[in-house]
């Protein structure tokens, strides 16, 4: 029998022995106020450097603290999902290692969540510390994505967040690869509430999220949520050969009534260069899908679990997750 946790935060880490110690301490000094059970559950997402190890030293005299060791980096999205799939608590709490996230804000989303709302996430309304670059890049990325999907999902907003134990379980129901869990959020409703918050300076170390990651989770984002990259190419395939057909039209007018035929070659060399180009970009986007249905059908499980410590030696780990498609 498992003892009643009521509040369970995920914590994803990767390389993040020079913050650990004090976000542990942060998050602890926070839920410690509540006076309610709770239970930290920290990802070790393949880390090359301590932070697991004193993660593990934590939870043999702290019984709140538990760690789900993956058997090497799968990566932010699946971490959280790994996290989620042995939260306990009644609500469920993600937030970044990194204290980007400030933990002073979860009683706050605790506050709406006992007002009777299932998903509270913090909306940045300011960055900082982060270079214009990255901010730049992630509002844009937002905006497409707004665009380019037919749910809503909010707009600059990670996955700092509080979800009711219902969300999670319908969440843990859907058994993508390439997950982008801010998406499966809003894909499954409930009645959700944003917060608004300042989004902090890394306390210390580097981004995990270099411009590659972020452009696969982008990816993964907008593929997941929308057919609209697929349909680009009928719209501008349409669009071209639409004014191909009139180019056509002055090209025969040429051919017909004039002797300037020959004199075309940069035209020809300009059509062909473009057409060409579009092509490759659209069979590149239909990659990006054929590529994801790939990875779904190979059925592998999300994520592997090396090791499983848990303050509490009377609970036992839950079944690990295996592929939807081969249950
Ligand atoms: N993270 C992870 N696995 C990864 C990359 C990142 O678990 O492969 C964790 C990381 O330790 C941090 C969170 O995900 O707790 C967000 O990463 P980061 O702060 O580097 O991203 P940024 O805030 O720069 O977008
Ligand atoms: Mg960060």
């Amino acid at each position: 029998m498992s003892i009643q946790v009521r509040y369970s935060i995920i914590i994803p880490m990767f390389n993040e022995e020079a913050v650990i110690q004090e976000t542990y301490r942060r998050i602890k000094k926070v839920m410690g106020l509540t006076g309610e059970p709770y239970e930290l559950i920290f990802v070790n997402d393949g880390s090359t450097d301590s932070c697991a190890q004193m993660i593990e030293e934590y939870s043999y005299w702290d019984e709140s603290v538990k760690l789900i060791d993956l058997s090497r980096n799968f990566g932010h999205q699946i971490a959280i999902t790994a996290g989620m799939d042995y939260a306990l608590g009644d609500a469920v709490v993600i937030i970044d290692a990194d204290l980007q996230d400030p933990p002073e804000l979860i009683p706050q989303m605790i506050a709406e969540w006992k007002r009777g709302y299932h998903v509270v996430y913090a909306k940045r309304i300011k960055r900082n510390g982060e270079s214009l670059f990255k901010k730049w890049t992630a509002s844009l990325f937002y905006r497409v994505l707004r665009y380019s999907t037919d749910i809503s999902i909010p707009v600059d907003t990670g996955d700092f967040r509080l979800m009711d134990r219902r969300v999670c379980e319908e969440l843990k129901r859907l058994p993508e690869k390439n997950r982008f869990v801010r998406g499966l959020v809003s894909w499954v409703g409930f009645r959700q509430k944003a917060l608004e918050y300042e989004r902090e300076e890394r306390l210390a170390g580097e981004t995990k999220y270099p411009l590659g990651r972020m452009l696969k989770l982008s990816v993964d984002g907008i593929t997941s949520f929308s057919y609209k990259p697929l349909k680009l190419a009928g719209v501008l395939g349409a669009l071209l050969s639409a004014s191909g057909f009139l180019y056509l039209l002055y090209v025969l007018y040429l051919a017909l009534f004039t002797d300037a035929a020959v004199k075309g070659w940069a035209s020809m060399i300009g059509i062909t260069l473009t057409f060409n180009g579009f092509v490759l970009l659209m069979l590149g986007i239909l990659g990006e899908y054929v590529g994801r249905i790939y990875d779904e059908s190979k059925g592998r499980p999300l994520y592997i679990v090396q090791e499983f410590h848990s303050g509490r030696p009377q609970q036992s780990a839950p079944e690990q997750r295996v592929s939807r498609l081969n249950p």
